[in-house]
């Protein structure tokens, strides 16, 4: 919360009424484990990344989430990031990742204003961050889609980048976030069918929305995971959010295979 530049702060603040509660499960992993109970909820990955820029994050978010999922490491995922122009030592900060034990690195294009195949133009930092998850098992999550947050660039936002990283790092698991919403889902599931090491990530679509973003989603159920991307602009609640989704008119298996399978195929308990 300390880190945000107001901007990106108010965006934040803006039409949600309870704010307040938010700043709290921010200081009190306790409060926020509560408030997963209340809405269902078994586990969350909590996401960080660095993006100084356009939001304020710095690195100091690894340590900060790391301290956070101490509180309850089997329900709380912590997921970190690097910012290839924003370290002075790539090897050393990539070791402290690890020795944080960070479960997935979050990259966010549109925020941290970088193009996911960088290294093919000399952004060897991006190559070096692939190759060290790719080797230890850490699955790297990247937005794509559109961002409305104040100096967002949403050309990097495209999904059509990633396929290099695929391509590149076959044993890399990759997430798709939000499935390239709302302007290229057509991309996101493409990829998601033609790499086996491509997951599509559905939070940050209203559930009510997601079928006609991804007709066919059953197709790639067994490669698609459940989350929210509360407390981002635009989604109230996570307890609404499940609810909406256990709505759709999709197969039981299928709606768990979502909910829980793929997430249990990424992080085994
Ligand atoms: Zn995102």
């Amino acid at each position: 919360m300390d880190m945000f530049k107001p901007p990106a702060l108010e965006l934040m603040r803006a039409k949600r009424e309870n704010f307040a509660q938010i700043e709290e499960y921010c200081r009190s992993p306790k409060a926020f484990l509560k408030y997963m109970d209340s809405a269902g909820i078994d586990r969350a990955v909590l996401i960080n990344y660095v993006a100084p820029e356009v939001i304020g994050f710095t690195t100091g978010v690894n340590q900060f989430v790391a301290e956070y999922v101490k509180e309850d490491p089997k329900r709380l995922i912590p997921c970190g990031s690097l910012h290839p122009r924003h370290t002075t030592n790539i090897l050393a900060d990539v070791e402290q990742l690890l020795r944080l034990q960070i479960g997935m690195i979050k990259i966010h294009p549109p925020h941290q204003l970088l193009f996911p195949n960088d290294y093919l133009n000399g952004v060897t930092e991006l190559e070096i961050i692939y190759r060290a998850a790719e080797a230890n098992g850490i699955p790297v999550m990247f937005h794509t889609g559109t961002s409305i947050f104040p100096g967002a660039r949403n050309k990097y936002g495209d999904p059509v980048y990633v396929d290099d990283v695929a391509v590149d790092f076959p044993k890399l698991k990759i997430l798709l976030a939000h499935g390239g919403r709302p302007l290229w889902m057509d991309t996101a599931f493409f990829l998601v069918r033609r790499h086996p090491n491509v997951y599509l990530d559905i939070s940050g679509i209203p559930p009510k929305a997601l079928l006609q973003y991804f007709p066919r989603l059953e197709e790639i159920a067994h490669k698609t995971a459940f989350g929210t991307d509360w407390p981002g602009p635009g989604v109230p609640d996570i307890k609404k959010n499940l609810q909406d989704f256990r709505a759709l008119p999709l197969k039981r298996e299928v709606q768990e295979q979502i909910l829980s399978g793929t997430a249990l195929q990424i992080w085994p308990s």
